[in-house]
């Protein structure tokens, strides 16, 4: 009998046609394995749960041998354990350093969907809804990690061989290379997962800074900033929103003793954050009184788990920001309850960062109806999200858990402090590296469709030949 020598990838994942729910099958020779297994975010509650659901009870997700996942945040990780749990066998190979990361998320992701349906439950009665998985799958999850060093070719059965390498995105995080045979020929891919702000890694410094691959068959390509924008993030533009930063600081605590939220999300977000904050006023007399509180049990554990994964010089930075006298780190309720009373001179460090969650939409509370306070956006925040609405519109009252908040304090966004590799960047990149074709995933519908283009434009202008493909929801390919 003739033996089928094609790979196939299929893009079932949120990430074919947005930028969360990161997912792709890999089949061969009945062998299944997955690419990423993420949540996706960014709607209402009601539409999350059921975009999940559907996106993980639709496809054929029996019988996965591994999931292989080289990011750590939530939209790349956050059904895992759900993978782990329905396929209980199954493998969850990470780059070094991921494990005690993945326990804190993902504990904290199943305890959020845990209130989100209960919160449901209250809301629309007639309706069931449950978790996809409990605090006990997450353990099982973890059981069955296998760490690969970074950077090293590592052969995890007789088919598969892996390399990570660093994206550059936030600390740890990896592009993976996958080379898989198939009936004797060698089908080598890069997924690069979330690329990194490589224009940024000065203001970043526990994020390692990106391994360029060069070569291979097929690339997978996010292209969360893809879009042709009157935005262009450069060098300056970052300086410039650092200066805002702190021009913004110092106004409202300096000058007026008042309070700085800047919502922010826990990991890789929250030290760089504060590192930012430190740099600048570490031996400033004026800052002297001016309290820089971190409030997110997810971040103080994080933050932890820094201390103890990063090498020793960037462990030691960490520890030197972390013993500055003017932080204070609240991860109870209780404490969160007394120095949201009793601090009114302070920059907040709160997660998460679009505000549909944790302390930060707590602290809203206080800050959004006091005109002198001020709220302070770092990051992308989705449309439908707590944090969106405020940006985007500047409205009389709030809503926040049933109760209208009055919106009067001050609100200032900052744009050039993400994590995402911008689009120039990405054309560079992209174009640099040899290969048949590339597939671009993880991003809005425009985002694909302008970086296709402008990517194309710039493989004709150097006379390559390699093939660009906008991915949509369904796509898959065989090679
Ligand atoms: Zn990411």
């Amino acid at each position: 009998m003739k033996k089928d020598n094609k790979l196939k990838i299929s893009f079932i994942g949120g990430n074919s046609y947005d930028v969360t729910g990161s997912m792709i099958l890999v089949e061969w020779n009945k062998r299944k394995i997955l690419l990423d297994c993420g949540l996706i975010q960014g709607g209402t509650t009601l539409q999350d749960y059921r975009d999940n659901k559907n996106m993980l009870t639709k496809n054929k997700l029996k019988n996965i041998e591994y999931v292989i996942v080289g990011e750590r945040h939530i939209d790349h990780i956050g059904n895992i354990p759900y993978i782990t749990k329905t396929n209980y066998d199954c493998k969850v190979i990470t780059p070094a350093k991921t494990k005690k990361i993945f326990k804190h998320m993902l504990e904290d992701s199943a305890n959020i969907a845990d209130r989100d349906c209960e919160m449901l439950a209250k809301k629309y009665k007639d309706k069931v809804f449950i978790p996809s998985y409990t605090i006990e799958d997450v353990e099982h999850c973890i059981n069955q990690i296998q760490e690969l060093t970074v950077g090293e070719k590592i052969k995890i059965d007789d088919d598969i061989t892996i390399k990570f390498s660093y994206s550059g995105h936030i600390f740890g995080a990896c592009q993976t290379e996958l080379w898989i045979n198939v009936n004797g020929k060698i089908k080598h891919f890069l997924y690069t997962a979330d690329l990194g702000n490589i224009l940024n890694y000065k203001n970043r410094p526990f994020t390692e800074e990106l391994d360029r691959v060069n070569n291979a068959t097929i690339v997978i390509s996010e292209s969360t900033y893809g879009k042709l924008d009157k935005f262009v993030c450069t060098e300056k533009v970052i300086e410039k929103d650092i200066e805002k930063l702190y021009s913004t600081i110092e106004q409202y605590t300096i000058d007026k003793k008042n309070r700085v939220l800047i919502p922010t999300f826990s990991l890789d977000r929250t030290p760089a954050m504060l590192y930012l904050i430190w740099k600048k006023y570490k031996d400033d007399e004026r800052f002297k009184d001016v309290k820089v509180i971190i409030d997110s049990p997810l971040s103080n554990k994080l933050l932890d788990v820094y201390i103890n994964e990063l090498d020793d010089e960037k462990a030691e930075l960490l520890q030197e920001i972390l013993s500055w006298d003017n932080i204070i780190r609240v991860s109870a309720s209780e404490e969160s309850k007394y120095v949201m009373e009793n601090y009114k001179n302070c920059v907040v460090v709160a997660s998460s960062g679009m505000c549909s969650q944790g302390r930060s939409k707590i602290w809203l509370t206080k800050i959004l109806p006091n005109a002198n306070d001020c709220l302070l956006f770092s990051g992308y925040c989705a449309d439908n999200t707590l944090g969106g609405k405020i940006k985007n519109n500047k409205q009389k009252y709030i809503t926040i858990d049933g109760k209208n908040y009055p919106n009067r304090c001050n609100i200032v966004n900052i744009q050039g402090q993400s994590s995402h590799m911008q689009r120039n960047e990405l054309i560079k990149y992209l174009s640099s590296i040899n290969c048949e074709k590339i597939y671009l995933v993880h991003g809005s519908t425009q985002a694909r469709i302008d970086l296709a283009q402008s990517l194309k434009e710039k493989l004709s202008e150097e006379s390559k030949t390699t093939k660009v493909s906008i991915v949509t929801k369904g796509t898959t390919c065989n090679f």
